[in-house]
C-alpha cells in the first residue's frame, strides 16, 4: 500500500504555536497601550503645566506693571511743581531708578520733548530731543503708556513706561519715563528667567505687535513673529497650551497666557523630546515586571497544551500502527477525558475490533472448505507451512471414497454432497485436537497428523476406514473408503514429495480392491 506523507505539524505544535502568538500579541498590545497613555498624559499633562505656569507669569507681571505705574503716577505728580528745578527733577529721577531695580533708567521729558533729567546721568542724553515718531509715542499720548519697543536717544533698545505730568491747570508739562533696556539684563528676565529649566525648556515674551521683547536668546529680541500659532491666539487674550513646532524646528509643548495690562502675551514651553525623555526606560520597566507572569503564562500553555493533546496523540501514533497486535490494547489504555478524545477513542476501539473480526473471517473463510467446514487446499497449504517452519514431524493419510460416482449417479448431486458432509463429520469426531483436517478436492480428504509415526497413522486410519464402513448413510447405505499414508520426513524430503507418496499409496489401495489402508514405502 502506498503510505500517505503524514503532515509535519501536530496539535501540540499547532496550539503552542498559537498561544505563543496570541501571548506575544496580546503583550505587544498591551505595552503599546501603556506606551500611548502614559505619552500622551505625559504630554497632556506639560501643556497643562506650561499654560498655568504662564497665566502665573502673566499674572505676576500684569501686578508688576501695576505697581510701576504708582510709582511712576506718584513721580508724576511730586513734579508737578518742579518742571522747571533741573535739581529736583534729577533728584526725583534718581530716587525712582535707584529705589529699585525696577528700570533700566529714568528719564523726565517736558512738553517740547526735550530730555530735561536722567538717571543714571551717565546717560548723556540729557538735552536731547526727541525726534522719531517711536521715541515720541509717550509725549503724543500724553496719558500713561506702555511703548513699542524702539531705540532711544542713547542707542538701546527699550520699552518704556511712562507717566504724564500735568499742571493743576490742566496743561501738559512733560512726562516721567521709566525703561526697559530689553537686550541688557532687566526686571523681565528677573521676573521671568529664574525659573528656566535645564532640559530646554524656556519662556518667552512678545509684545501685541508680535515682537519678542523678553527671551533666553537675547540676539532675538526684537525680532517679529509671524504665522505662529500660539502668539497669534495669546495676542487674541487668550490662555491655552497647543503643540507647536518652534524656529529651529523642534517640537514644542507651549502653554501661553496674555498679560492684561500690557497686551503681551508670555508662552512657557518645553521640548517635547524632553517631556517623553522617560517614557522608554518606564515602559522597559513595564516589560520587565510582565516578563515573569508573561513566562509563567506560557508555561502554563505549554503544559495545558502537552495535556490536551496526550489522549490525541497517544490515538494518532497507535492508530498509525493499527496492524500491531498491541494497538488495540495500547489505544485502550489511552486516557481520554474529554469528548472528542474519548468518541474517537471508541470509534478507533470499535473500528480495530470490526476490523480485527473481518480480518479473521476471511481468513478462515479463505482457509475453509464451505461444504465441509474442513480445512481447503489453502488452509491445507497453511498447516505445511508451519510444520516445515517448525520442523513439526507428520503423518499424512491420504483417503478418498470408493466409487463415489457410483453414489451420485444413483442418488444424485445432493446426496452425494450429503455423504461428503458425512464422512467429514466422522473425520471430525475421530481426530485429535492437533490434527489437520483437509478437503484436498471432490471426494478426496487429507489428514495431517504432527508428531505421530505410520505405525500409530495407520491405526488411524484403520480405525477411521472402520468407523466408516460401519456408518449408514440415511438412504445410501454404506460406503468405504480407500487410504494411503506417508511420513514427513521418514518417506519423503520434501513434504510435496510426501503428499504423492500418500497418494500413490492411496491409489493402491485402489487397485488392491479398495476399502483398506496402505503405508508408503519410501522412496
Ligand atoms: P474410485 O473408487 O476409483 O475412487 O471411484 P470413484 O467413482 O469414486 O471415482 P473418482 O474418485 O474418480 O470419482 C470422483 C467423483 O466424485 C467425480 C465427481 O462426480 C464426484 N464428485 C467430485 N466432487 C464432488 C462433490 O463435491 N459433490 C458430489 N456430489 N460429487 C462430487
Ligand atoms: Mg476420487
Ligand atoms: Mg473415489
Amino acid at each position: 500500500m502506498p503510505s500517505i506523507p503524514l503532515p509535519r505539524l501536530n496539535l501540540r505544535n499547532l496550539m503552542l504555536a498559537m498561544a505563543i502568538f496570541s501571548v506575544v500579541i496580546t503583550l505587544c498590545n498591551s505595552f503599546y497601550a501603556t506606551y500611548e497613555v502614559q505619552r500622551t498624559l505625559l504630554i497632556s499633562n506639560t501643556l497643562e503645566a506650561n499654560r498655568v505656569y504662564a497665566a502665573k507669569l502673566a499674572e505676576v507681571t500684569d501686578s508688576f506693571i501695576q505697581s510701576t505705574r504708582q510709582q511712576l503716577a506718584y513721580s508724576a505728580r511730586e513734579l508737578v511743581t518742579h518742571m522747571d528745578d533741573e535739581q529736583a527733577l534729577m533728584a526725583e529721577a534718581r530716587r525712582l531708578h535707584e529705589q529699585s531695580n525696577t528700570f533700566n533708567s529714568v528719564v523726565v521729558v517736558n512738553a517740547a520733548g526735550v530730555i530735561v533729567a536722567t538717571s543714571p546721568d551717565t546717560l548723556q542724553a540729557k538735552g536731547l530731543r526727541l525726534s522719531t515718531a517711536s521715541a515720541r509715542q509717550s509725549l503724543e499720548a500724553q496719558k500713561p503708556l506702555i511703548t513699542d519697543p524702539f531705540v532711544s536717544p542713547s542707542g538701546n533698545y527699550i520699552v518704556s513706561l511712562s507717566h504724564p505730568v500735568f499742571a493743576a491747570d490742566g496743561n501738559y508739562l512733560g512726562y516721567i519715563a521709566g525703561t526697559i533696556y530689553l537686550q541688557h539684563s532687566n526686571i523681565l528676565g528677573e521676573l521671568l528667567g529664574r525659573h528656566y529649566y535645564q532640559d530646554g525648556s524656556y519662556l518667552y515674551v512678545v509684545d501685541r505687535n508680535k515682537t519678542l521683547i523678553y527671551h533666553p536668546n537675547e540676539a532675538r529680541i526684537g525680532e517679529r513673529i509671524s504665522g505662529n500659532r500660539v502668539i497669534d491666539e495669546v495676542l487674541q487674550g487668550r490662555e491655552y497650551a497647543h503643540n507647536v513646532v518652534n524656529s529651529s524646528g523642534t517640537d514644542m509643548l507651549a502653554g501661553f497666557a496674555p498679560v492684561a495690562s500690557t497686551g503681551w502675551g508670555i508662552v512657557a514651553q518645553r521640548p517635547k523630546a524632553a517631556t517623553l525623555a522617560g517614557i522608554n526606560e518606564h515602559l522597559l520597566r513595564v516589560i520587565m515586571k510582565s516578563v515573569p507572569v508573561g513566562l509563567l503564562t506560557l508555561a502554563g500553555i505549554w503544559l495545558s497544551a502537552l495535556f490536551i493533546s496526550r489522549p490525541l496523540w497517544q490515538l494518532a501514533t497507535s492508530a498509525r500502527l493499527m496492524n500491531r497486535q498491541s494497538a488495540q490494547a495500547e489505544i485502550s489504555g489511552v486516557r481520554s477525558w474529554y469528548f472528542e478524545a474519548a468518541q474517537l477513542k471508541r470509534a478507533i476501539v470499535r473500528g480495530i475490533g470490526l476490523l480485527n473480526e473481518r480480518i479473521n473471517k476471511l481468513h478462515t473463510d479463505s482457509h475453509t472448505d464451505a461444504l465441509t467446514g474442513l480445512f481447503n487446499r489453502r488452509g491445507m497449504q497453511h498447516v505445511l507451512d508451519t510444520y516445515e517452519l517448525e520442523r513439526v514431524p507428520f503423518s499424512v493419510i491420504a483417503l478418498d471414497i470408493d466409487h463415489f460416482k457410483r453414489v451420485n449417479d444413483s442418488f444424485g448431486h445432493d446426496t452425494g454432497d450429503e455423504v461428503i458432509r458425512t464422512l467429514a463429520r466422522v473425520m471430525q469426531e475421530q481426530a485429535r485436537r492437533d490434527d489437520a483436517l483437509c478437503r484436498s478436492g471432490g471426494e478426496e480428504f487429507m489428514v495431517f497428523l504432527p508428531g505421530t509415526a505410520t505405525e500409530h497413522a495407520r491405526e488411524v486410519a484403520e480405525r477411521l476406514r472402520k468407523r466408516m464402513e460401519a456408518t449408514a448413510i440415511p438412504g445410501v447405505g454404506h460406503i468405504t473408503l480407500s487410504l494411503g499414508i506417508a511420513h514427513w520426513p521418514d518417506t519423503g524430503t520434501a513434504i510435496s514429495q510426501v503428499l504423492k507418496q500418500a497418494d500413490r499409496a492411496l491409489y493402491r489401495a485402489k487397485d488392491e480392491g479398495r476399502n483398506r489402508v496402505i503405508l508408503s514405502e519410501s522412496d
